[in-house]
């Protein structure tokens, strides 16, 4: 049977869709009832009348995300509107609920307009601990994510942004390290200045790299001061335009120490690879198909080329799920009012670290019993190593706690023992 079909089945299986809501405390008896809902529910409803922030304490609001799109820029199917993300939006609650037990209400707004879609969420705090905004188009995706982080106390994160900008950085720190390069020496090429690549660019900044070492392309060519100055980027484009000469993508991959693709697939060719650094970093992440294809990056040169990209079938997999379900986790258990950028630095080292060590076996086993040591083939741990958990979640809760966005202390041990219970 095609994918396609099994899927279809998959979906239509009944009961249709992929998630539903269960009651957690008893509802057998009629004083059951009169505690869940009216007259006894009155009660937590004074205490969090009185303190709002009770609302954790007897809501489910703090294992709560809202998960919310327009379906404006949904996988790589484009602007297929908000009814047709909904698979999209239950499978990203499937992931939040199988990787870190949280829990997600879908939601998907029928709205083009930035500002609607911007007071539609922001209207929603009350309901979530957190909200994962997910597939809306760049450039408004930047626009929105900033004001809700403005308006609400909640963690307002863009998955497709900053997850991917951390797992990126993850695997950035572990290459650098294995090719013996410095992030502060590195010159770095972008292929694509959307969402992802914009956030990602920003976030090796956060991590290390010097901002006039980047260069971005687009399908016009290089960000150049002189595309800014005559108006054709976006003010979130504009942010990395250089004032270099637009040699096109082949210009700008001459030398580079890092190739970063967060594009379209198939467009980087085996010279162009021939033409950067020794022992380049090639992460070719555009999804289905990466802008050069694993074989012909490792075989373009004789020495070194660590290579990632998106798909589960090569080594190094970016794949945002070893983010988003374990730094939501970290978050929501300090009920944390947003996820900073240490929050993000945090999961990305820890990621980062949880690769240099010793696999377990049945991790090795899930994968076909390959030998994920530490070192080119191998810079970022396996989506299904129940380990990110117990590392990234209490590394961001801690981070979260040292830099003010925590709004209750847990203890870091206590919290490792209780995850892994
Ligand atoms: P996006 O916001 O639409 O950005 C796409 C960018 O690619 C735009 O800047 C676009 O330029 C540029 N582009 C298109 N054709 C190009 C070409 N021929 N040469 C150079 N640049 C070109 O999309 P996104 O969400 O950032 O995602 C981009 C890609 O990354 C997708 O393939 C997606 O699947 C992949 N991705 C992978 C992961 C992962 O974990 N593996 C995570 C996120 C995204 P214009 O703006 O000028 O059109
Ligand atoms: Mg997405």
């Amino acid at each position: 049977m095609s994918l396609d079909e099994d899927s279809l089945d998959y979906h239509r299986d009944d009961p249709p869709g992929k998630i539903e809501i269960r009651t957690t405390k008893s509802t057998t008896t009629q004083r059951d009832l009169s505690l869940a809902y009216s007259p006894g529910v009155a009660a937590p409803c004074r205490e969090i009348a009185d303190r709002s922030d009770d609302a954790y304490q007897y809501t489910a609001k703090g294992n709560l995300v809202g998960v919310v799109s327009n379906g404006s820029a949904v996988l790589g199917l484009g602007d297929i509107g908000a009814q047709a993300s909904k698979p999209v939006m239950e499978g990203k609650g499937v992931l939040f609920k199988r990787f870190a037990d949280i829990d997600v209400f879908d939601i998907e707004l029928e709205h083009d307009d930035a500002d609607a879609f911007v007071e539609s969420v922001a209207a929603m705090g009350a309901t979530f601990g957190g909200i994962n905004l997910e597939d809306i188009a760049a450039p408004d995706c930047f626009r929105i994510e900033e004001r809700l982080r403005e308006r609400m106390d909640i963690p307002v994160f863009h998955d497709d942004q900053h997850g991917t900008a951390i797992i990126c950085g993850a695997a950035l720190l572990n290459a650098v390290d294995i090719a013996g390069k410095e992030l502060e020496n590195l010159s770095v090429t972008f292929s694509g200045a959307g969402a992802a690549a914009l956030a990602t660019a920003r976030f090796f900044v956060s991590l290390g790299v010097e901002k006039e070492n980047i260069t971005m392309v687009d399908i016009d060519g290089v960000l150049t001061t002189d595309r800014a100055e005559s108006g054709d980027l976006d003010p979130y484009s504009r942010e990395f335009a250089r004032d270099v000469p637009d040699g096109g993508l082949e210009g700008a991959l001459e030398d580079a120490d890092v190739f970063v693709g967060l594009s379209v697939g198939g467009i980087v060719s085996e010279e162009m690879i021939r033409s950067m650094a020794a022992d380049p970093i090639v992460f070719a992440m555009a999804n289905p198909d990466p802008e050069i294809d694993y074989e012909t990056a490792k075989n373009a040169r004789d020495d070194t080329v660590i290579m990632a990209t998106g798909r589960s079938d090569y080594p190094n997999q970016v794949n945002n799920v070893l983010g988003f379900p374990f730094i939501f986790r970290g978050a929501l258990d300090v009920r944390a009012a947003e996820i900073n950028e240490a929050m993000k630095v945090a999961a990305a080292k820890a990621i980062a670290d949880l690769a240099k060590a010793d696999v377990p076996d049945a991790v090795r086993k899930a994968y076909g019993d390959q030998p994920l040591q530490f070192g080119p083939e191998y810079i970022i741990p396996k989506p299904l190593d129940p380990r990110v958990l117990f590392e990234v979640a209490p590394a961001v809760a801690r981070a979260a706690m040292d830099s003010g966005s925590a709004r209750t202390e847990i203890d870091p041990e206590e919290y490792v023992e209780r995850l892994e219970a």
